[in-house]
């Protein structure tokens, strides 16, 4: 194996793991590989197929991704093929001649056609040295990235039970790594479980006031090094986002480039390449960037839109400093983010269940943003790992100050209450409830009788942004929830516990802000 690392790959040593693993699949047993992004997992796979007699099928569903990877292996001498729905029936019959007359070390192939009558009978009747699942936590149905064809992939278990099995990923909580292990039939494998922390990443989450320039002051000030502009990644939500982004970066002397899957494929391609080859360039990308690609001197992943999920953002923030150097994971967070993100989940279509799992997701997504405890550790246990305060993030190097929010929550709450309940209103948006609050005199205050509230007013003590942060954080907590289209907020079962007292809300405060206060609600 040493050979292979050195003689087909380069390389003069295992990371981490890799060592013990290859030799374990060598041997003939089964694994579990928990390794973040970047980790090495490929090799984990690679060198014992390379070893072992036969052919090692690996499962995988990026399918996208899959001529680049089996080209880059023929470049190095490996007989590697793939086959997946991109091909024409006679390519596939060329690849499945390959395999069958035993010239191939490493086959590539989609779960949907592994699971097909045809491919299996195909795999019979040739040699083979392992299976290796990636994307492993594909097969949790509470995972973020469920894909129902690999459910099919623990019947291998039976249907090969001398070939060894060896299932990859990058995003394992506990209960996915349950999961993996118990659907993919890997009862009697060993687990190798990496380090998940990256300690050359500091994280910083700040909230959001005027994204854009919150970027640019960002870049300008962590996006150099030695002076010159230093590589980076910026994650917007939309294609539109992007475009704008990009575009303020470029008018503003930012090397910055969009990319999403809207754009023609070769200037995504362009983009790809000038963002690989040189230095000091900026992408502002949709999550589509950045799955495979591997840029060692990435020092900045900014995000300018809250994630879907705490494995989204760990993913994404992974692909900064993969060669140890300082690296920071910079992101703006803000009412509207949560909101839009509630939004998107109340009007998807998957069933209750596949509502209330997006919204765990979220809810951990949240808890980050508004922890007061080290980011890095809340992220380190969401993955099942023990951390002390890391010192090497915003909320160690400068925590945040907390203070008693019940009252001004309750004075929230009760407005949302009498508005419905006394003067049989619809819901409103936090505009109008802050306007309320601050006793403001607008055109639909009048309008509507609400300076008669008892609670008119009564909330001159923050100004519109500090009301914002406790709308922020009670939308985050759970306390409100925004409804339907215009980002209306309604009582939840929490609200109640709140307004009679029973629970106490601690709330972050938020840095002070700049002048350009936004008093207007998005409504
Ligand atoms: P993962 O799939 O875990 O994200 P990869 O398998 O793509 O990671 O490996 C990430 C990078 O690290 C690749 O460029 C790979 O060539 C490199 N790499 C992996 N193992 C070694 C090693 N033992 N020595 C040097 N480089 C390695
Ligand atoms: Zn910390």
């Amino acid at each position: 194996m040493w050979q292979v690392l050195a003689s087909t790959f380069g390389y003069e040593s295992f990371r981490g793991d890799q060592e013990q693993i290859v030799e374990h699949v060598v041997a003939g047993g089964d694994a579990v590989v928990l390794m973040p992004t970047g980790g090495g997992k490929s090799l984990c796979y690679q060198v014992p197929a390379l070893v072992r007699d036969g052919c090692g099928v690996v499962v995988s569903p990026l399918i996208a991704l899959m001529s680049d990877q089996v080209a880059a292996l023929r470049e190095l001498g490996v007989r590697a093929a793939y086959l997946n729905s991109t091909q024409n029936p006679d390519q596939r019959a060329e690849v499945e001649a390959a395999f069958r007359d035993g010239e191939l070390d490493l086959l590539y192939v989609a779960p949907e056609r592994l699971n097909t009558a045809g491919c299996r009978a195909l795999l019979q009747r040739g040699e083979i040295s392992l299976f290796a699942i990636d994307e492993a936590h594909c097969v949790s149905q509470w995972g973020h990235d469920f894909r129902p064809d690999y459910l099919a992939l623990g019947e291998l278990a039976e249907l090969w039970p001398d070939v060894p099995r060896i299932a990859l990923t990058a995003t394992a909580t506990r209960r996915t790594h349950a999961e993996i292990t118990e659907r993919l039939h890997l009862g009697g494998a060993r687990h190798f479980v990496a380090d998940f922390d990256r300690p050359n990443i500091t994280y910083r989450i700040v909230t959001k006031s005027e994204p854009r320039k919150q970027l640019l002051d960002f870049i300008r000030t962590d996006g150099v090094v030695d002076g010159q502009p230093a590589t980076g990644i910026v994650y917007a939500l939309s294609r539109a986002s992007v475009e704008k982004t990009a575009d303020f970066l470029v008018a503003n002397g930012v090397d910055a480039m969009p990319y999403h899957a809207g754009l023609d494929r070769t200037v995504r391609h362009d983009t790809l390449e000038r963002f690989l080859r040189a230095d000091g360039v900026v992408v502002v990308a949709t999550i589509a960037f950045g799955m495979g690609i591997d840029k060692p001197d990435v020092r900045f992943v900014a995000h300018i839109d809250l994630p879907k999920s705490v494995e989204g953002y760990y993913q994404e923030t992974g692909r900064a400093g993969r060669d140890g150097l300082p690296s920071v994971a910079w992101m703006t967070y803000g009412l509207a983010d949560v909101m839009q993100q509630r939004r998107l989940i109340d009007q998807s279509d998957g069933d209750a269940n596949h509502r209330r799992v997006q919204q765990q997701h979220l809810d951990a997504m949240l808890a980050l943003c508004e922890t007061v405890d080290c980011r890095r550790a809340q992220l380190l246990r969401y993955f099942g790992q023990d951390a002390q305060p890391c010192g090497n993030c915003d909320t160690c190097l400068s925590p945040p100050n907390t203070w008693d929010g019940t009252v001004p929550a309750q004075k929230l709450l009760s407005t949302m209450v009498r508005l419905h309940r006394d003067l049989g209103d619809p819901p409103y948006g936090a505009g109008h409830l802050i306007d309320i609050l601050r006793g403001a005199d607008t055109a639909r205050i009048r309008d509507r009788g609400h300076s008669r509230l008892t609670t008119y007013g009564i909330g001159t003590d923050l100004d519109a942004a500090g009301w914002r942060s406790v709308i922020r954080q009670l939308v985050a907590s759970g306390i409100i929830a925004p409804q339907g289209d215009y980002g209306v907020l309604t009582l939840t079962d929490k609200s109640g516990p709140v307004l009679r007292g029973e629970t106490t809300v601690m709330l972050r405060t938020d840095p002070a802000r700049s002048a350009t206060r936004s008093t207007r609600s998005s409504r």
